[in-house]
């Protein structure tokens, strides 16, 4: 995968950003796994704008209280909290959906736990974009994961980022090792 740098301040790149960045320009081209994430992109932005709309008042919160109202309502998934507070804003992390911290750790990254995982990744977020790459982050990735990086039997020969994987479905499945994030 080409080490790009970002066109705004020439720093290298994070492994995060390149990812991402492929799995936008293979979002564009017309497939059948790309009509498949331009539906769930719709979904995706369909469950942001209910977010949005539904917690206007949360929003308005610091993080701290919009979380604890979160688990007043019930939110105690952690994944799905953190999902919400990227949608309001309160949160510059990626989130990871089950699917997301499957296919991540298959890329290489370290980490056994939702909080692991996360963390690894929110460390590769650049401070000047962070939301807005965690955002699209959150969203491909976890796309990427349904679509292609399958629990069982990946589509590796149809993986856009396959150059970038530690584990292309040869060998013992790293993923094994992730902890449940209930
Ligand atoms: S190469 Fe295979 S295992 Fe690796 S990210 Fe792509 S689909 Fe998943």
């Amino acid at each position: 995968m080409a080490d790009f740098q970002s066109k705004v301040t020439r720093r290298p790149r994070s492994k995060l950003e390149r990812v991402v960045e492929v799995l936008h320009r293979d979002a564009e081209a017309p497939s059948e796994a790309a009509g498949l994430t331009r539906v769930l992109e719709e979904l995706e932005r369909h469950v942001a704008e209910t977010v949005r709309r539904a917690l206007p008042a949360l929003q308005a919160l610091p993080l701290n209280d919009a979380r604890a109202q979160l688990r007043e309502s019930g939110v105690s998934h952690r994944p799905t909290l953190d999902r919400i507070l990227l949608w309001t804003g309160h949160l510059s992390s990626v989130a990871p959906s089950e699917g997301t911290l499957r296919l991540v750790v298959r890329l290489g990254y370290p980490g056994e736990s939702f909080e692991s995982v996360a963390r690894a990744l929110d460390a590769e977020l650049p401070a000047s974009e962070a939301l807005s790459l965690a955002r699209r982050a959150n969203g491909l990735l976890d796309r990427h994961s349904r679509a292609i990086c399958l629990p069982v039997k990946p589509r590796c020969n149809k993986c856009c980022i396959a150059a970038a994987c530690g584990f292309r479905g040869i060998g013992a499945d790293p993923s094994a090792r992730l902890q449940s994030s209930s």
